[in-house]
């Protein structure tokens, strides 16, 4: 039955099924047969130290949804099983921690391990841990240390895995590495994809999940030297841009008045846009200053004039975006 892909099979149970009127209510033993006929990818997706950002972006993907992903086959024959995931499981404590090791033992090379999250290594890995074993924290390098060699890939799900990110920024407290530098400093050789950004783009992640299904892992060719994929990190917005031809082709505003007015303009948005990065952390992370909550440090003036220049900067996207 394996070698029957599932729309094979669809049909054959449609034609025969209708023929013995078994449509309705499909017997166990077909409902096992088309069970045995879908290819099965278990997902172990671990959180270390990280934002959950990244989950929320994915879980947030439009086409395919997060329900088509997980309980559809993305590809006829192929279902993905997310076996473990920290935010969205109802499951926790021992048992949750089971279907780790569950799928470790019983799936050896065939799952696939999606890191989110840069690894804190300072201090034997003490800043990071998910689990106590015989009573003691695990540490969460002690996890990727022991997941990662059975994998059949790794994907680094955003810029905290990929590189470190933002809890590996000076002065790093707790010494976050991102998963490549920890392959490197344990040995493991496993394949490694990064798949970047804060948070990572759903679909850049999804794209590269369905590649390695449905092609398998990417050839060295696909790959640039940060380890991300071609086919969704080669080209970059400013590319696409709608103006970018007239760059390329030299063709510039000639009277400088007008040149004038362009330029003050784009500075006036960069101003405005450097002025909104310094909000980036504070307003998102309750914990972001040493004590106090983050409303405790803004004037309603100050947060009125952010609100003000989001609002230009998102009008201006929305200009380019879609004329
Ligand atoms: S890459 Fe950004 S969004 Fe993703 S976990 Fe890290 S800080 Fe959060």
């Amino acid at each position: 039955m394996s070698s029957v892909s599932r729309r094979e099979f669809m049909e054959w149970a449609g034609t025969t099924g209708a023929a013995l009127a078994l449509v309705e209510s499909m017997p166990k033993s077909i409902a096992l047969a088309l069970e045995a006929a879908v290819k099965e990818f278990p997902l172990l997706w671990l959180q270390f130290s990280n934002c959950s950002g990244c989950s929320v972006s994915v879980i947030n993907t439009v086409h395919p949804s997060i329900e088509n992903v997980l309980l559809d086959q993305i590809i006829p024959g192929y279902q993905l099983v997310l076996r473990f995931q920290q935010t969205v499981m109802a499951a926790s404590g021992e048992l949750a921690l089971e279907a780790v090791r569950d799928t470790h033992d019983r799936s050896k090379g065939r799952y696939v391990l999606i890191v989110e999250g840069a690894i804190p290594m300072k201090d034997q890995g003490a800043y990071g841990t998910l689990g106590e074993k015989a009573g003691r924290p695990v540490t969460q390098a002690d996890h990727l240390r022991q997941l990662a060699p059975d994998a059949m890939a790794v994907l680094c799900l955003g810029t905290c895995a990929s590189y470190g990110g933002i809890p590996a920024a000076a002065p790093n407290p707790t010494g976050c590495v991102g998963v490549k530098d920890f392959f490197a400093a344990a040995g493991i050789k496993t394949p490694l994809i990064n798949i970047p950004g804060c948070p990572s783009h759903p679909d850049w992640f999804i794209g590269t999940v369905a590649h390695v299904l449905l092609l398998g892992l990417p050839k060295p060719q696909e790959v640039d030297a940060h380890g991300r994929m071609k086919l969704f990190y080669g080209t970059t917005v400013h590319r696409a841009c709608t103006n970018r031809d007239y760059l390329d082709d030299g063709i510039m505003a000639k009277k400088d008045w007008f040149a004038g007015q362009i330029k003050a303009f784009f500075i006036n948005l960069i101003e405005t846009a450097k002025e909104l990065d310094k909000h980036y952390i504070a307003p998102r992370y309750p914990n972001s200053y040493p004590e106090g909550a983050p409303m405790d440090f803004y004037t309603r003036a100050e947060a009125e004039r952010a609100v003000d220049g989001a609002e230009r900067v998102i009008e201006h996207c929305k200009s380019h975006l879609f004329r």
